[in-house]
């Protein structure tokens, strides 16, 4: 089991989830849209779940149909980051 970040945290990205993560596992790099939740790291707290001000992270077994996807670009980010913002950009184009 893990913890999913979901599109509501796209372009938010407010931290407020990573201040409160025990284990230190919620990432992004600069130029990231949004956060990712490590699949083995997580240690299935659900501290993050209350913090976070867009309800963007859910539970793995508790994944809102529309946002499956997520639980497989959450643990794309690690192994290609490039090919996880590609697929932030499809889903929610940007701004500019
Ligand atoms: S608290 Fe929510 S919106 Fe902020 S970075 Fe974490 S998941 Fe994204
Ligand atoms: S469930 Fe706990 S360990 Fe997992 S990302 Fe959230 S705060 Fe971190």
């Amino acid at each position: 089991m893990t913890y999913v970040i979901i599109d509501a945290c796209i372009d938010v990205k407010d931290e407020s989830c990573v201040a409160v993560c025990p284990v230190d596992c919620i990432y992004a790099d600069e130029g990231d849209r949004m956060r990712y939740i490590h699949p083995t790291e997580c240690i299935d707290c659900a501290v993050c779940v209350e913090a976070c001000p867009v309800a963007a992270i859910y539970a793995d077994t508790d994944l809102p149909a529309e946002a499956q996807a997520f639980l497989d670009l959450n643990a794309i980010w690690f192994k290609d980051k490039d090919a996880a913002r590609a697929q932030i950009d499809a889903q929610k184009p940007a701004d500019h």
